[in-house]
């Protein structure tokens, strides 16, 4: 392991442009559970049932007690972790560029990183089917379940269902910085989800290395991974910014 994380250090240090893709895997070390693997929302809940726009349409009442009061709750209550406030020390010593993320928690900026495309959008604010007004999340009133905009409408996430599209800027940021990049950090992602999946596949065409930190193996591992740290995302980013001896 000690190899992997040396020679992962070293091809940050000579990378003209690194950048990072997260997925839920960075924040369970925050107490947010993943949509899959152990432990994860999916064990416990059907995301066709849930998690998909057709079904908040048809039944928003449903999704609100089911899914989206319990996500509001765990978010608001969590903090980042090591691996957040590592990647955040990264882009301070001028190591890390750009962050895709996957998570809708807003735990990367939270813990310092100016540079991050929220690929599917965020929790932080809920916005209005009727008028499109946005408001915060933590302002919506909940006495009343679906919550509703002053002007009467549904408010819905601003992050997307199962079933909607990638918003369009983000996704074609994403693709550029994929093919620009030297180096991807891919941390807590089962990259199975498409497209964010592809951005690896997309980095790794165009000639970048793909460094990837997760306890478990996914589709990536044997087919695009250069060093597969294998662990959990605080404690081997730890080992990684000690080995870069930056603070
Ligand atoms: P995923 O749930 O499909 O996979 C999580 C991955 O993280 C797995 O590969 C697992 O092995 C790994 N993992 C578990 N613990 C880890 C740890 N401590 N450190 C590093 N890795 C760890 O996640 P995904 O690939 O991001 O896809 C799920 C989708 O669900 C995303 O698109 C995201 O929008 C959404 N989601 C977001 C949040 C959040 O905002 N925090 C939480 C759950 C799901
Ligand atoms: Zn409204």
């Amino acid at each position: 392991m000690n190899k992997l994380i040396k020679k992962t250090a070293d091809l940050i240090l000579s990378s003209k442009k690194t950048i990072a893709l997260t997925g839920a895997g960075i924040s369970v070390e925050s107490g947010i559970p993943p949509f899959r693997g152990k432990g994860s929302l999916w064990d416990k809940i059907d995301p066709m049932e849930y998690a998909h726009i057709n079904s908040f349409l048809k039944d928003p009442e449903k999704v609100w007690k089911g899914l989206l009061i319990e996500m509001g709750e765990i978010i608001s209550q969590a903090v980042p972790n090591d691996g957040h406030k590592r990647l955040a020390l990264l882009e301070k010593n001028q190591l890390l560029d750009t962050i895709i993320t996957q998570n809708v928690d807003g735990l990367h900026q939270f813990a310092g990183n100016t540079d991050v495309i929220e690929f599917h959008g965020s929790f932080a604010w809920q916005r209005c089917l009727e008028c499109h007004k946005p408001l915060e999340t933590t302002r919506v009133d909940l006495s009343k379940i679906p919550p509703e905009c002053e002007c009467g409408g549904l408010l819905r996430p601003d992050c997307i269902f199962f079933g909607e599209m990638i918003p369009e800027d983000s996704l074609w940021r994403s693709r550029k910085i994929s093919e620009e990049c030297d180096l991807m950090i891919v941390v807590g992602t089962s990259a199975v989800v498409q497209p964010a999946s592809m951005m690896p596949e997309i980095a790794k065409k165009h000639g970048a290395s793909v460094v990837e930190i997760n306890p478990e193996e996914t589709p990536l591992t044997d087919r695009i991974t250069d060093c597969f740290l294998k662990g959990d995302a605080g404690k081997v980013l730890n080992q990684l910014v000690s080995t870069l001896g930056i603070k």
